[in-house]
């Protein structure tokens, strides 16, 4: 199993990481050891000093594909999740100014926590799905799946030209604004529309 994430795919992030937008899309990849296992505390990494939340709307691929096109996209996944693109800013800056690659900031243990709940596509609206993350309470980011730069069908599309997309591969599909930091102590409580999909502790 594959974990991608889409990276700028919405403007207003963009635009707060001082990030052109992109013309294509931009991808990168964790492994599966970035999942955090059910019921396990997430543990603040020793290696960084300014750990950041990225609330992402996640797809969960169903069949095996490669070379797929946008038209028929949609017919490569039904569950929608919402996970955290957990990010080392200060190690992602500095492999950034190095121009090295940056899985240390971004592909380490845990650092793709993910909903246990999936929601079916056929009861979203998922080209206007509203998702929202927020930190001891407070809101911290508030997205809406309209407003990504390419949309679900469009990143399988891409992806897919370069690696065979198998079931249950993961695609963490760009964070909107209001990316922040996370302290130990911290709860994050992201949602989809009403439903609440995951509670997570910093620890
Ligand atoms: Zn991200």
């Amino acid at each position: 199993m594959k974990i991608i994430c889409i990276g700028r795919n919405y403007a207003n992030h963009a635009k707060e990481m001082n990030s052109p937008i992109p013309s294509t899309p931009m991808f990168f990849m964790k492994p599966d050891t970035a999942l955090l296992p059910k019921k396990n505390p997430f543990f603040y990494p020793n290696f960084t000093n300014d750990l950041h939340y990225e609330c992402e709307v996640v797809i969960r691929i169903s069949k095996l594909g490669k070379n797929i096109s946008e038209k028929f996209a949609h017919e490569y996944y039904h569950d929608i999740g919402l996970g955290i693109d957990f990010t080392a800013r200060d190690l992602q800056k500095q492999c950034k100014e190095n121009g090295h690659p940056w899985e240390i900031a971004k592909a380490f243990e845990h650092s793709a926590p993910l909903s246990e709940q999936f929601i079916d596509k056929s009861k979203l609206t998922l080209d206007n799905l509203n998702f929202t993350l927020y930190k001891n309470g407070e809101l911290v980011q508030q997205g809406n799946t309209s407003d990504m730069i390419f949309s679900i069908d469009q990143l399988i599309a891409y992806v897919s030209q370069f690696m065979t997309l198998k079931i249950g591969d993961l695609l963490f599909t760009g964070t909107p604004e209001g990316v922040g930091p996370v302290q130990i102590g911290d709860t994050l409580t992201g949602k989809i529309e009403d439903t609440e999909m995951f509670n997570l502790k910093i620890k």
